[in-house]
């Protein structure tokens, strides 16, 4: 078989999405499916948005991309409600998840860098994280699967156990610029920093002179019910990188520092060609009008707490196969009992039920709908889901 024009990195399903309506993405042979799944946490409002197609239709027609060689109004106009509505003084917008994460520890070495601690370059970051995958975000990460024949990789990075505070405290030395955290793991299989483990970690960074770098790329932007995950915990970070939901689906991130980390961040220090390019911004706008209107993040909490209730009382209806839930907001987790293996009942409900999920680390089924969900599709959802449990038999299906 020669290599396929598409370069086969990622095992792809037999889903062939065309079209999306709200909720639901339907393939090509006009198959529906639930979309529980949001592109990977992207599309909060789902497809074919009215609000976020106009945005992106009408700025494609006024002025899709000029260059950050000159002055940007539509990026002052994002950067300016983005800081207005979080702890951060200033933004970088880049194109991707990785972008922000290396957009993130290059202001944190910088940081240390122009304090006259040019050692203190090393981030700490933890097992099971996710950074993405770029050659800077795979070394902030301990994962075989993710590092594997890409060495040699970015020194300046330590790991630490997630939720293990003083496993990372104990790693602190001389060269230790900060840490790099999810407050809410996706990937590694939704699992929520504890409360101590976050507080514990912003303690050493006051009392030691580092910073808290968060990865809110997946459970940002009202994801969990609040705009920013770290909020739930009343724990203020000086650095931020998000992404996913930040654009509904146009490929936008966005590096957020408070100004004394972003000190080291001067003319010439970082760039991007298309990063906050007018239809970027359009993009960010058009989601920011939704969900910073009133009772929106209340709302995913709501809703949040629905879709949490129908799956606990699901749970005793099918104890062979699920195990718990976790999570926060409209980012849960169904834990899957052994034999069973989570990739397996992800592809059933997929094929057999018209349901799409994501499979992540720890035996975890994410639950990633659109923020804009309504009762009925938590309903549909839970059905599906029942049915799929009954009809599952946990064995590798092929
Ligand atoms: C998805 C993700 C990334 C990477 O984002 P890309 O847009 O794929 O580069 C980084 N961090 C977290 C927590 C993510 O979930």
């Amino acid at each position: 078989m020669p290599m396929p024009a598409l370069m086969p990195v990622y095992p792809r399903c037999d889903v062939r999405p065309v079209r999306g309506e709200g909720c639901y993405l339907i393939g090509e042979r006009g198959e529906r499916y639930l979309d529980f799944a949001s592109g990977i946490a992207v599309n909060a409002l789902g497809h074919g948005h009215p609000h976020l197609t106009k945005a992106i239709q009408e700025q494609t027609a006024t002025l899709m991309h000029v260059s950050n060689l000159y002055g940007s109004p539509q990026g002052e106009a994002l950067a300016q409600r983005i800081v207005d509505n979080s702890f951060a003084d200033t933004v970088f917008f880049t194109n991707s998840g990785a972008e922000a994460v290396e957009c993130a520890i290059k202001t944190a070495r910088r940081y240390h860098h122009v304090n006259g601690n040019p050692e203190r370059h090393t981030l700490i970051t933890f097992d099971t994280a996710f950074h993405g995958r770029t050659l800077g975000a795979i070394s902030a990460t301990n994962q075989a699967k993710m590092r594997d024949g890409f060495e040699p990789l970015l020194p300046g990075f330590a790991y630490a156990t997630f939720n293990d505070l003083e496993g990372a405290l104990a790693l602190i030395d001389d060269h230790t610029a900060g840490f790099l955290v999810e407050p809410v793991q996706g990937e590694g299989g939704i699992r929520p920093a504890s409360p101590e483990f976050l507080h514990g970690l912003r303690k050493a960074c006051d009392e030691r002179g580092l910073l808290l770098v968060l990865d809110e790329v997946q459970c940002g932007y009202g994801r969990t019910g609040k705009f920013w995950a770290h909020e739930h915990y009343g724990v203020v970070p000086d650095i931020v990188a998000a992404a996913k939901g930040i654009g509904g689906g146009f490929p936008l991130g966005a590096c957020l520092a408070t100004e004394e980390a972003a000190k080291g961040m001067v003319f010439g220090t970082h760039g991007s060609t298309y990063g906050g390019n007018p239809l970027g911004m359009a993009a960010g706008q058009a989601i920011l009008d939704v969900i910073l209107e009133d009772g929106f993040f209340e709302g995913v909490k709501a809703k949040g707490d629905r879709l949490r209730q129908g799956l606990e009382q699901m749970i005793p209806n099918h104890d062979h196969l699920f195990d718990s839930v976790r999570g926060m907001g409209l980012m849960l987790g169904l834990k899957i009992k052994e034999p069973a293996v989570c990739r397996d009942f992800v592809a059933h409900c997929r094929d057999h039920h018209g349901l799409l999920l994501v499979a992540a680390g720890e035996n975890v089924v994410r639950i990633l709908p659109p923020l804009v969900i309504e009762e009925s599709h938590i309903a549909e959802a839970i059905e599906k889901l029942s049915d799929a449990a009954r009809a599952f038999v946990p064995v590798s299906e092929d």
